[in-house]
C-alpha cells in the first residue's frame, strides 16, 4: 500500500487576456517505492528540497521520477532526482538507457501490485497518469487531464487547453471509472463523487446570462405597466 503526499497543489490564476500565474501539482507516493509525480515550474527547487526533507525523503533515494507532460510547469526539477527511472510522457529511460514501453497501445506500465502508469493522452498526445493503491482506494495523479475539481462542471476549464479534447474526454471518462481521488494538475486532490461524466452546457454562463437581460426587462415592463395603470386610473375592475 502506498500514501499519496501533495507537495504542493498547482494552481492556475488569470491575470489579463494572455496571462496566467500558474504552477504544476507535485506529489510524491509513498510506500515500498519512493516515486515523485511533477516536480513543478524550474522556481521550485529550494521549495521542492525542503519539501522532500521534511518527508524524510532523500532525492537520490527517489526510485520513479513520473512527468505526466512534457510542459515546463510539471518538469522543472527533474534533475533533482539522478538515480530515478524516468517515465515523462511516453519516454521510459534509466540514465541513458531508453526502453520501449508501448504506451502508445494502451499498455500500462507496472511499478509493482499497487502502483501502476497508465496512457491518458488529450491534454498533449502522450499524457500519463500515475494510479495507487492506499488504504483510502485509488488515487489518481493526472497532471493536465483535470485542471482541478472545477473543470467537472466547467469544461472549458480544460478544453481551452486541449490539444486532442474528443480523446481527454475519453481518458477523463476511463480515470473517473477507476479512482476514487483524483490530484489534478492544477488544484488541490478531490474525492470523485460521481462516476458519471458531467459534460456541462459549455455556454451555460452566457446562458444564464441572456435569461436575466430578457426576464429582467420583461418583467420590470409588466409590473411598471400594471403599477402606471394604476396610478393612472385607467384600470378598473
Ligand atoms: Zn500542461
Amino acid at each position: 500500500m502506498y500514501e499519496v503526499v501533495v507537495l504542493k497543489p498547482g494552481y492556475a490564476t488569470w491575470v489579463g487576456p494572455t496571462q496566467q500565474h500558474a504552477d504544476g501539482t507535485i506529489t510524491l507516493v509513498k510506500g515500498p517505492k519512493l516515486i515523485i509525480v511533477d516536480t513543478g515550474g524550474p522556481w521550485n527547487k529550494r521549495f521542492l528540497q525542503a519539501a522532500l526533507r521534511k518527508h524524510g525523503v532523500r532525492a537520490d533515494a527517489v526510485d520513479f521520477l513520473v512527468c505526466t507532460h512534457g510542459h515546463s510547469d510539471h518538469t522543472g526539477n527533474n534533475n533533482l532526482f539522478p538515480n530515478a527511472t524516468v517515465i515523462l510522457s511516453y519516454d521510459v529511460c534509466q540514465g541513458d538507457l531508453y526502453t520501449f514501453h508501448d504506451f502508445q497501445h494502451g499498455q500500462p506500465y507496472t511499478i509493482d501490485d499497487d502502483v501502476r502508469v497508465i496512457p491518458t493522452p488529450g491534454h498533449t498526445h502522450q499524457d500519463i497518469t500515475v494510479m495507487a493503491r492506499t488504504p483510502d482506494g485509488v488515487v489518481a495523479i493526472t497532471g493536465d487531464l483535470f485542471e482541478s475539481a472545477d473543470d467537472l462542471t466547467d469544461d472549458n476549464l480544460w478544453r481551452s487547453f486541449s490539444e486532442f479534447p474528443d480523446l481527454q474526454a475519453r481518458s477523463r471518462e476511463h480515470v473517473l471509472s477507476q479512482a476514487d481521488f483524483i490530484v489534478p494538475g492544477h488544484g488541490p486532490m478531490f474525492r470523485v463523487k460521481d462516476r458519471r461524466v458531467v459534460h456541462s452546457a459549455t455556454p451555460s454562463t452566457p446562458d444564464r446570462k441572456l435569461l436575466w437581460y430578457i426576464l429582467v426587462p420583461l418583467l420590470i415592463t409588466i409590473v411598471g405597466g400594471i403599477l402606471l395603470m394604476l396610478v393612472t386610473g385607467q384600470y378598473h375592475w
